[in-house]
């Protein structure tokens, strides 16, 4: 499932072939992904004109004229495949291109951008969805609504931690899942920060604030490693993992730098630290933890 590193390593491959393009032909294969496509979504898509792209937690939005907004989730196998659809091929978009169509039959939706790029939605498993919401609706939307604050934003801090963390008795790991909280952190994500933050996964996340709701060091250190680590990871260019690629089609390689995750039964990576890597499933996901360093 792509995290949010590689939601925005998308983000940014798509920014350069649709801001400022318009939708010049959008093919719809089939009436629903994971839920129904607005309805008459090809035609309502069809001649609007990009303004600019955003993230927010594991959405892609799409902000177009006239005050609507295109947002996409990638769920578990979401693919935008881009290419340049025509022989007067731009140099710009060369770097996006490459060829698909073992799987084509997974190709669900087929924009058609001005400038000649195409840009293929494809997802065998069809968890992803797309929809349509007015701009000015947005934070009201039920996907948006409630969610937390962005970890990369500058409304995550240590302050924010312990205030939410405050008297709370969900365990740490519990508590930076919870998408009220924090946005877009998934599994992977989390069992780094708090590797790098020394917190175990175990402990209640009211440690993050002192008796009168005040931050603690941990919360320090976690508010500065989840930046850290997410930063680390966009700059890789994403993980890859299972059918996950950038959106130019070539792997991500943070996976290779994960220093903690998937290394179950290896010595711990911290500097000075004799523990050995351990797996646990917690909350229905494996933790990957050092029962050494991480207290
Ligand atoms: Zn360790």
């Amino acid at each position: 499932m792509p995290e949010l590193p590689e939601v925005e390593t998308v983000r940014s491959g798509l920014e350069p072939v649709l801001t400022g393009r318009s939708f010049v032909r959008v093919e719809q294969r089939r009436p629903d992904l994971r839920f129904p496509l607005p309805e008459r979504f090809a035609e309502r898509l069809t001649g609007r004109r990009v303004l600019r792209l955003e993230r927010r937690a594991k959405y892609i939005l799409v902000h177009l004229d006239r005050h609507e907004v295109l947002a996409v989730h990638l769920g578990m196998t979401g693919r935008l495949i881009v290419s340049n659809g025509g022989p007067e091929r731009d140099l710009t978009l060369g770097q996006y291109v490459y060829e698909h169509g073992k799987d084509a039959r997974h190709d669900h939706l087929v924009f058609t951008m001005s400038g000649g790029a195409v840009v293929t939605y494809n997802d065998a498993r069809r968890f992803g969805y797309m929809t349509l919401i007015p701009e000015g609706q947005l934070e009201q939307d039920a996907f948006f609504a409630g969610l937390g604050v962005e970890p990369l934003g500058p409304d995550l801090t240590a302050a924010y931690l312990a205030k939410r963390a405050h008297g709370r008795k969900a365990d740490l790991k519990a508590f930076l899942m919870d998408q009220r909280i924090v946005a877009g952190l998934g599994n992977i994500y989390v069992c780094e920060a708090l590797f790098r933050a020394g917190l175990s996964p175990w402990k209640p996340a009211s440690r993050l604030a002192s008796r009168t709701g005040k931050p603690t060091p941990a919360a320090e250190r976690l508010a500065a490693e989840i930046k850290a680590v997410l930063t680390d990871a966009i700059a890789a260019g994403g993980s890859t993992l299972r059918d996950y690629q950038r959106a130019d089609g070539t792997s991500g390689l943070f996976q290779n730098e994960f220093g903690i995750y998937g290394r179950e039964g290896e010595p711990c990576m911290r500097p000075g630290c004799r523990g050995t890597v351990r797996r646990r499933v917690q909350g229905g996901r494996s933790t990957f933890y050092c029962a050494v360093c991480q207290r």
